[in-house]
């Protein structure tokens, strides 16, 4: 693979000091960093690189982490805005996902691929078909967490089952994708579409195979309801219960949490995903996010489906969790610009189990960046950068997303993807799906 050199004014490394880097460069090959320091202190003579990148005004940032979606929900974008989560679900989603094709998910796919790209985001956890995940992954290789779905308390939730014996052919095909970019996990849907057979179930093989857990926990109060009713618990509670709480559970939205639930998140050191935008929407309510921090949870960001949230773009999300923050506890201090931009990179990483490879920029780890230009009006003066990436960027001021040392994205381009036929095929594809809803 070829040797590259980036030089740009600033990294922003999100290492465990938090070092900015001013005049610096960014050395990677096969993949990973080998040098991410000052510019006057590469190891390596310039005739040593194949690709020499100069941006004097750009700012590296590591590749964005959006650790809860469901990427070709893109296909019901706008198609069911105003419905609360139980009714869009059931009326308007399952109705419509029961006419899906094989190829509309796989364009899905691909078009939300492009979409996280040109918002800087080079690794996403998804939680939908993975068939169809892997087959996209084929054709645009971001890093993955491909989710194998289990919900048994609905129509022919037999067959979900059935997965278990096929583990191994999940594995197969997650391992098919080159360079170790895709790695998977369990999806138990949420507490009211699984039994507790099939969440016990989930413990057994997730301890077997050393699987990390995805799942939906305490989105909405109406699943807090139906907790307390069934259990005489809430979610958090009852999952304890079962044993699924550790640090393998990426917990989306954890909106609902009693004081005795945060101290139990703490304990079992359980990863949360903040979706603060699909939670508003929703009205779902607010994830209580600076007490999770004070306790020291692992929170990540997540962008939840293009069907709920309407978007892709993390800067949003980041931007967004501290806002709601601060108008919900009206304290002005606390979390920060840095909180938002380490949750959206470190705690990420963290939460997936691949914080030794992506999340900062450092050698040794992988060539996950984004190059944003440092130029662009909203992102002056340069007096704090990082103040300026969470609250003014926009995708539109991405110059490269970077991923396992591949350029997939350039100045509104893709090379070698065939943006147009994508989204020629997606708009077709789901324009008919919609129509005939
Ligand atoms: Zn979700």
């Amino acid at each position: 693979m070829e040797k590259t050199l980036i030089e740009v004014k600033y990294v922003i490394t999100c290492n465990r000091n938090f070092d900015i880097i001013k005049n610096a460069a960014i050395t990677f090959e096969n993949g990973k960093i080998t040098y991410a320091g000052s510019s006057k202190n590469i190891p390596y003579s310039k005739s040593y690189f194949d690709n020499i990148i100069v941006e004097e005004d750009g700012i590296a940032i590591p590749g964005l982490i959006n650790c809860h979606t469901h990427a070709a929900m893109n296909l019901f974008r706008g198609a069911c805005d105003d419905l609360p989560l139980k009714l869009w679900l059931e009326k308007k989603i399952w109705p419509l996902e029961s006419k899906l094709t094989s190829e509309d998910i796989v364009y899905g796919n691909l078009l939300s691929f492009l979409e996280m790209l040109s918002c800087g985001t080079t690794t996403f956890v998804d939680f939908y078909y993975f068939n169809e995940l892997i087959e996209a992954l084929k054709i645009i290789p971001l890093r993955a967490v491909a989710t194998i779905a289990f919900l048994d308390q609905v129509p022919d939730g037999e067959v979900y089952w059935r997965r278990f014996k096929e583990l191994q052919k999940y594995f197969d095909m997650a391992n098919s994708i080159k360079d170790g970019l895709v790695k998977v996990a369990l999806g138990p849907h949420a507490i009211y579409t699984c039994s507790k057979e099939l969440l016990e179930k989930i413990v057994e093989v997730s301890e077997k195979h050393n699987l990390l857990v995805h799942m939906h926990v305490s989105e909405t109060l109406e699943e807090v309801q139906f907790s307390n009713k069934k259990f005489g618990l809430t979610p958090i509670e009852y999952l304890d219960k079962i044993g699924i709480l550790n640090e393998k559970m990426i917990a989306a939205h954890c909106v609902h949490l009693k004081e005795r639930d945060i101290n139990i998140l703490q304990e079992k050191r359980v990863n949360c995903v903040h979706n603060p935008s699909s939670n508003m929407k929703l009205a779902d309510g607010v994830m209580p996010l600076s007490d999770l921090l004070k306790a020291n949870i692992n929170v990540c960001l997540g962008t939840d489906g293009a069907a709920s949230s309407n978007s892709l773009n993390l800067f949003n999300e980041m931007r967004t969790a501290i806002l709601l923050q601060r108008g919900v506890n009206l304290d002005p201090t606390f979390p920060s610009a840095k909180d938002a931009l380490l949750m959206a990179t470190v705690n990420g990483a963290k939460a997936i189990g691949l914080y030794n490879h992506i999340g900062s920029i450092e050698a040794n780890k992988k060539a996950d960046i984004v190059i944003i230009n440092g130029r662009s009006p909203r992102l002056c003066p340069e007096y704090d950068i990082v103040s300026n990436i969470v609250y003014s960027c926009t995708p539109a001021d991405i110059i490269f997303t970077i991923v396992n040392g591949r350029i997939l994205y350039e100045r509104g381009k893709f090379p070698n993807i065939d943006m147009e036929k994508i989204v020629k095929e997606f708009n077709e594809k789901a324009l008919k799906l919609l129509s005939t809803n």
